[in-house]
C-alpha cells in the first residue's frame, strides 16, 4: 500500500494562493483529474488538475513546461485529454504523476514561471464526465441504508442473510451519467398506487436521491483473472461523488425478482473531479464491523484491509427548493453521513466483482450504494429521512418534503479531515429536477 510521503505534508503550499486557503477543496494535496474546455468554445476535452481556484491545463503543461523523460510518457494520454489511457497504466504512474504534479505546483518551483500559462479560472470552464465510463455497478455497501429501507419493504425482515456474505450490487446503466451541473428530467414509468389493482402511468411521484460515493477503477483486470484482495486495493484509481436518482414508486413496482432496472437508469450524476487514491492516503482507517458480524471469506479478507481499508470521508446532502432560490436561500443541509461506515470497503467490492473472471476496465465505476450513517436524521435518501414518504423534512421559508418536486436542486459535498493533515475537499455534485417529458413525446 501507498505510504505517506512529500506531497501529504500538511506544511506544503502552493504558488497559486488560493490553494493554500483554509477551506479549498483542492490544496496541493490533493491534485485530482477532471476533463474541461473553456466555456463557449469548441475545442476538445482535455485532462486537468484542479488546484485552488485554478484548473492546470495538462496539454499545455505537457507542451509549454519541462519534464523528467518518464513523466513526458506519462503526460502523453493525458495530454490528448484520454484519461482513461492514464488509469491503464496503473498506481506506479498515478503516484509518479503525482509527485511530479507536487513539485512543480509547491513554492518555490523552477516551474512556476511556464505553468503560470497553463492556467484556467475554474469558473471559465465547463466540465465534462472525467473520463469513459464503459460499465457500471452499484453495490448496497451502506448498512443503515440497507437495514432501514429493507425495514420499509419487508417489515418482518430487513436485512436479507446474504448481506453479512455477498457484496450485494447490480449491474447499472453507464450511457445515463451525466457530469455535475446537468439537469435530471423527472423520469415516466409504470407504479402501483396501494388502492388499485392496476399499475397508473405518469410522471414519477415519489423521486429520490442517493448520497453515494462512485470509485473509478485503474487498470483493470483480464477476463478469467480474478483480482486478489491486495491487487483489487492498489487497483483503484479514485472516487468521485454519486447522487443515484431513483424513482422510488417504479422501483417498488419493478424490482422483483430481477432489482432495479427502469427506477435508476434515466440519470446518475458524479462530480467532476476524481480525487485519487493516493490523495486518500492520510485517511485511511480501520475497517472495523459491527458486533456479531461474521468475519468476511477469506477472497475477501486480508490484514491490511482490516487495519486500513476504509475511507473516513464526510458525507453531505444539501438540498434548495425552487421556493427557496427564489427568496435567495442557499442549499440547506438535510443530512451528514461518513464512508467509513460501510460494511464493504472499496477492495472487497473490487476483489469480490472479479472473483467469478469478470474483467472490469480503466474507468468503470463502481458505486458505494446509499450511504446513510446509523442515526435516523443520517439518511442518504429523502425515502429515509421521510420514512417512507410518512413524515415531511421541514425547509426553511416552511417549505416540507417527502420527495422531491420539480425545480429541487440536490447538492453532495465531502471532505476528508484529519489531525496532521491537510483537510480536501471533492468539489460538488449538482442537479436539479426539471419536470417530465410529456407522454407521447413531440
Ligand atoms: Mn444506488
Amino acid at each position: 500500500m501507498t505510504a505517506l510521503d512529500a506531497t501529504h505534508d500538511p506544511a506544503l503550499r502552493s504558488w497559486i494562493e488560493s490553494a493554500n486557503l483554509p477551506d479549498s477543496d483542492f490544496p496541493i494535496q490533493n491534485l485530482p483529474y477532471g476533463r474541461f474546455r473553456r466555456q463557449q468554445s469548441d475545442e476538445p476535452w482535455r485532462i486537468g488538475v484542479a488546484i485552488g481556484h485554478h484548473v492546470l491545463d495538462l496539454k499545455w503543461a505537457a507542451t509549454q513546461c519541462r519534464w523528467d523523460r518518464d513523466v513526458d510518457g506519462l503526460l502523453a494520454p493525458l495530454a490528448q485529454g484520454d484519461l482513461n489511457a492514464f488509469m491503464a497504466l496503473g498506481a506506479p504512474a498515478r503516484r509518479r504523476m503525482r509527485s511530479a504534479l507536487s513539485v512543480a505546483l509547491a513554492e518555490g518551483s523552477g516551474q512556476r514561471a511556464l505553468l503560470e500559462r497553463c492556467l484556467v479560472a475554474q469558473s471559465a470552464v465547463d466540465m465534462a464526465l472525467p473520463c469513459e465510463i464503459g460499465d457500471y455497478t452499484d453495490f448496497f455497501t451502506g448498512i443503515h441504508h440497507a437495514t432501514t429501507v429493507g425495514k420499509l419493504f419487508r417489515p418482518d425482515n430487513p436485512l436479507l442473510p446474504n448481506y453479512h456474505w455477498v457484496p450485494i450490487g447490480y449491474h447499472g446503466r453507464a450511457s445515463s451519467i451525466v457530469v455535475s451541473g446537468a439537469p435530471v428530467v423527472r423520469p415516466n414509468g409504470q407504479y402501483k398506487l396501494p388502492d388499485q389493482d392496476v399499475p397508473a402511468f405518469g410522471p414519477s411521484r415519489r423521486l429520490d436521491y442517493e448520497l453515494e460515493l462512485g470509485v473509478l477503477v485503474g487498470a483493470g483486470n483480464a477476463q478469467g483473472q480474478p483480482r486478489t484482495m491486495a491487487q483489487a486495493e492498489e487497483d483503484w484509481f479514485g472516487i468521485v461523488l454519486l447522487n443515484d436518482w431513483s424513482a422510488r414508486d417504479v422501483q417498488a413496482w419493478e424490482y422483483q425478482p430481477l432489482g432495479p432496472f427502469l427506477a435508476k437508469s434515466f440519470a446518475s450524476t458524479i462530480s467532476p473531479w476524481v480525487v485519487t487514491r493516493e490523495a486518500l492516503e492520510p485517511f485511511r482507517c480501520a475497517f472495523e464491523r459491527p458486533a456479531g458480524a461474521p468475519a468476511p471469506l477469506p477472497y475477501l479478507d486480508s490484514p491490511e484491509n482490516r487495519a486500513r481499508g476504509q475511507v473516513d470521508i464526510t458525507l453531505e446532502v444539501l438540498l434548495q427548493t425552487a421556493g427557496m432560490r427564489e427568496r435567495g436561500q442557499p442549499p440547506q443541509r438535510v443530512s451528514q453521513s461518513n464512508y467509513r461506515d460501510a460494511y464493504w470497503t472499496v477492495a472487497q467490492m473490487l476483489a469480490h466483482h472479479t472473483v467469478n473472471g469478470c474483467n472490469l476496465r480503466p474507468g468503470d465505476l463502481l458505486g458505494t450504494g446509499t450511504l446513510s450513517g446509523p442515526l435516523a436524521d443520517q439518511g442518504g435518501s429523502l425515502l429515509e429521512l421521510s420514512a417512507g414518504g410518512k413524515q415531511a423534512l421541514e425547509l426553511p421559508g416552511g417549505e416540507t418534503r417527502t420527495f422531491l418536486q420539480d425545480g429541487d436542486r440536490v447538492v453532495l459535498r465531502a471532505h476528508c479531515t484529519r489531525a496532521g493533515a491537510r483537510s480536501i475537499g471533492f468539489g460538488l455534485c449538482d442537479g436539479t429536477v426539471v419536470p417530465a417529458i410529456a407522454w407521447p413525446p413531440a
